[in-house]
């Protein structure tokens, strides 16, 4: 028997032993069992583009490119996302500029 493909049980090792057999419900009993040989050869859907992904990566390649270029160009780039790209430095060194003169005490006249 397989589980109606809105039951809350795919993806877990509930749903493997509920007798479904789709590749998250396999990915999560392979988890569950340790088997991480297995688990690494196994693709999941990807939660960003609904493709597939590596079952230990958050999302597949694509979506993490992507993510990656949404984000060159702004300080987030280089500090959330460890981007070392000139674009990432350059938006990151003008923050630190904007908030040093915000900061710095009104001159006095
Ligand atoms: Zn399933
Ligand atoms: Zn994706
Ligand atoms: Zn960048």
């Amino acid at each position: 028997m397989t589980l109606a493909a809105g039951d809350r049980r795919h993806g877990t090792a509930g749903g493997y032993r509920s007798g479904c057999r789709c590749t998250a419900c396999r990915a999560a009993n392979a988890a569950a069992q340790h088997d991480y040989a297995r688990l690494r050869s196994m693709l999941v859907p990807c939660p960003g583009c609904g493709g597939f992904k590596h079952f230990a990566a958050a999302q597949c390649r694509a979506c993490y490119d992507r993510d990656r270029i949404a984000v060159c160009g702004t300080e987030t780039g280089y500090t959330q996302h460890g981007c070392r790209c000139r674009l990432c430095r350059e938006a990151s060194a003008a923050a630190r500029r904007a908030r040093r003169q915000r900061s710095a005490p009104e001159p006095v006249s």
